[in-house]
Formats: C-alpha cells, sequence, structure tokens
C-alpha cells in the first residue's frame, strides 16, 4: 500500500483508494482535508457563494422511502406559496445581494405545474432585472418541459442520483415506474442536452450503503461530469418507511464526518465544481456547512423560504434554522463564513468553472 501522503498526490482515484480514503480517522482524515483545501483554494478559491433557498411547495407525487414530505405521510401538512410570496423572496435574495436562488419543490408533472413554473421564473426576471441565476429543483420532467424552462431563464438544475447503486436505490424507492432508476439518470442526460449546468448528489450514511457503495457513486459523479454536486447525511424521519430500518445507521456524527470525507475526495477529483454544503449538514453540527466550506465545499444555500412555511418542509428530523426569519440566518452565516476563513462572494452568479471551462 502506497503512503497516504503519496495517494492524496494523486489526480485520480480507483475505488479502492476511495473506500481507504474513506475509512480515514484522526490525522490521517485532517491529512485528507488539508489536501482537499489546499485543491480548494487554488482552483476555486476561498470564496462561497450564496443561493437564496426558496422551498415554494411541498406537494409531491412521489413516495421515496426516506422523505418525510412523501405522498403518503397524512401527517404531512401541505402548502403551496402563492407567486408573489415566490417572488417576494426572490426580491430578498436580490435585494440581499446573493447572486442566485434555487426554487425546490415537491414532484409533480402535468400542464398546470409545467406553466406554472414557466410563468414564475419570467415573474422572477421581471422583478429582479434579469440580474439573478435561477436553479431549479423540481423533480423528474420530459425534455421539453426542461427546455421550456431553460429558455425562460432557469440557469441550473439540481436532481440528486440519490445514489449510483441501482439495487439500493430499489430498497430506498416503491418499486414502480415513478420511482426508476434509469428514467433518473435519463432526466440528467435531458438537463445536459437542454443547457443546464447540471447538479446531482447522494445521501450518505443510508441503511444498507457500504464505503463501497459511496465510493461508487463519486466515480459515478465523476463519469457523469456534472458541473455541481450537493451531498450531505441521510437523516430520518419518523413518519417515512426507511424509519424502520434505523437500527441499520451509523450514529449522526459518523455519517457527518463521512459527508465531509466524501466532499473532500470530491474535491480533490473534480477540481474546479460547485460543490454545496448541505443543509442536512448543519441539522448534525451546528458549524456544519461551515467546515465543509473549510474543506472543499464553495456553495451555501440560505433558507429565504418565508417563515411561516418553513416548519412544514421537513425532509427529515431537526431541520435547523426553521424557526428563524431570513435575515438572521443572513447575519449569522456571514459570521461563520468569516470564521472558516472564506469570504462571500456577493453579487456574482458563481457559475460553476468546470460548466464555464466546457463552455468556451
Ligand atoms: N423533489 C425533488 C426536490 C426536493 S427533495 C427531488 O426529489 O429531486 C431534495 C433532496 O432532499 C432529495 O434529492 C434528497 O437527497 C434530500 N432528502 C430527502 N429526504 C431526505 C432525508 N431523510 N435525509 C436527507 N436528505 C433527504
Ligand atoms: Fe418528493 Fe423529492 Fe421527497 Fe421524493 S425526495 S418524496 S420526489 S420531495
Amino acid at each position: 500500500m502506497i503512503p497516504l501522503t503519496q495517494l492524496l498526490e494523486q489526480d485520480s482515484f480507483s475505488k479502492e483508494d476511495i473506500v481507504r480514503l474513506l475509512q480515514l480517522q484522526a490525522d490521517d482524515m485532517a491529512l485528507l482535508f488539508s489536501k482537499s483545501a489546499e485543491v480548494k483554494q487554488k482552483y476555486v478559491e476561498n470564496r462561497v457563494y450564496f443561493r437564496g433557498l426558496i422551498e415554494f411547495s411541498n406537494i409531491c407525487m412521489k413516495d421515496c422511502l426516506y422523505c418525510g414530505i412523501r405522498k403518503s405521510n397524512k401527517k404531512a401538512v401541505r402548502y403551496n406559496l402563492t407567486d408573489e410570496e415566490i417572488v417576494d423572496a426572490a426580491k430578498f435574495a436580490f435585494d440581499s445581494r446573493y447572486g442566485s436562488i434555487v426554487l425546490q419543490s415537491g414532484e409533480l408533472s402535468g400542464k398546470q405545474f409545467v406553466r406554472r413554473i414557466t410563468s414564475l421564473l419570467d415573474k422572477i426576471h421581471q422583478a429582479t432585472q434579469n440580474k439573478l441565476r435561477i436553479t431549479l429543483s423540481c423533480g423528474e420532467q420530459e425534455k421539453e418541459t426542461y427546455r421550456l424552462w431553460r429558455e425562460h431563464g432557469a440557469h441550473r438544475y439540481l436532481l440528486r442520483i440519490e445514489t449510483a447503486n441501482r439495487e439500493l436505490y430499489g430498497k430506498l424507492h416503491p418499486g414502480n415506474p415513478l420511482h426508476d432508476f434509469d428514467r433518473r439518470v435519463t432526466c440528467l442526460g435531458y438537463l445536459r442536452e437542454t443547457g443546464y449546468q447540471v447538479g446531482t448528489g447522494v445521501m450518505i450514511g443510508l441503511p444498507f450503503q457500504t464505503h463501497g457503495h459511496l465510493a461508487d457513486d463519486l466515480l459515478w459523479i465523476k463519469q457523469m461530469d456534472v458541473d455541481m454536486v450537493g451531498m450531505g447525511p441521510y437523516l430520518e424521519h419518523p413518519d417515512t418507511p426507511l424509519y424502520m430500518d434505523g437500527s441499520k445507521l451509523i450514529p449522526p456524527k459518523e455519517r457527518f464526518d463521512l459527508s465531509l470525507k466524501m466532499i473532500a475526495i470530491l474535491r480533490i477529483m473534480m477540481k474546479d465544481i460547485n460543490i454545496a454544503a448541505s443543509t442536512a449538514l448543519q441539522s448534525v453540527e451546528k458549524m456544519g456547512r461551515e467546515k465543509a466550506i473549510r474543506i472543499g465545499a464553495n456553495v451555501i444555500m440560505p433558507n429565504i423560504t418565508p417563515c411561516s412555511y418553513r416548519d412544514h418542509y421537513k425532509l427529515y428530523e431537526n431541520k435547523p434554522c426553521t424557526d428563524e426569519n431570513p435575515e438572521d440566518c443572513k447575519t449569522c452565516l456571514e459570521f461563520r463564513i468569516r470564521l472558516a476563513g472564506n469570504q462571500i462572494a456577493y453579487d456574482e452568479w458563481g457559475d460553476s468553472k468546470h460548466w464555464k471551462s466546457k463552455e468556451v
């Protein structure tokens, strides 16, 4: 086995290398983190881009076994923000000098939903002088729908694969055509073909998930040549079927460390992509996202959903900051990011450098 310092100098890793890196502890783990921080500084600098996250509706037609807002969870209180509320939130992001926003929701299909998003994109661009980059995260759609939304000024799209392992995917979703692994992969292809900056990601510390699965996830992400990645710990929700498998879980702190290692390894493997510090990290550790920023992530998505709705967008338990207003979140984030030795890039779109380098 080659020494760790030598392994960390490599640009590409085999599955065995990644499994080894995922098992690092203590000083060895610190060595990995210092290498990934160095790569981050060199390729994307110590700058953090804000994406104002608007969780505009928790109405979902799907039944992912891990998610608190799945269709069959009758306990979830459903909401749908008005267009005005969404545009106001977008204006808040614009006035706060965030370069971009993310519109995220449960997954719906059908003409009404497609038309609504299209008109929302128009309204937001109109209200913010066409100056905001808009990311959508509204699940699997037809290629024509993606194209339409792209034409109306959606620039980026987030669609996590959740796990790149087909068998594990099957254990996390009902076995029906609405929850089909191949369909999800096809949608990522559509997004690329219709001109988006494409983001994907996985959940970390799932029941039945091994280090081998996670290594395969990173290799799959690299092979997909995506522009952005968001990944974080799986956090159980009591009103979901996967909660029953709680006994198979590693403790939250281990899921957290594993998530940091995944981010660090990915930064070394894909040096110039955008990597988000997921909100789920903050649920496990108060300074979780800032730790991720220190070791490789360069995007944070402050939640700017109006407070009265936030409690109902519960994908998992203990979602942080649900009782604070957007201003509070902004102020506390600024302070924490400075503590992590990074600078917030205000008024910048923060497009993925990886995507830009493919454009020229
Ligand atoms: N409906 C869209 C977007 C909203 S869900 C979609 O599914 O693509 C956004 C992400 O939340 C999912 O991709 C999933 O990775 C994450 N998520 C859902 N339930 C979670 C849980 N229990 N723990 C951690 N992340 C979860
Ligand atoms: Fe719906 Fe997304 Fe949750 Fe699945 S993960 S149930 S698609 S909101």
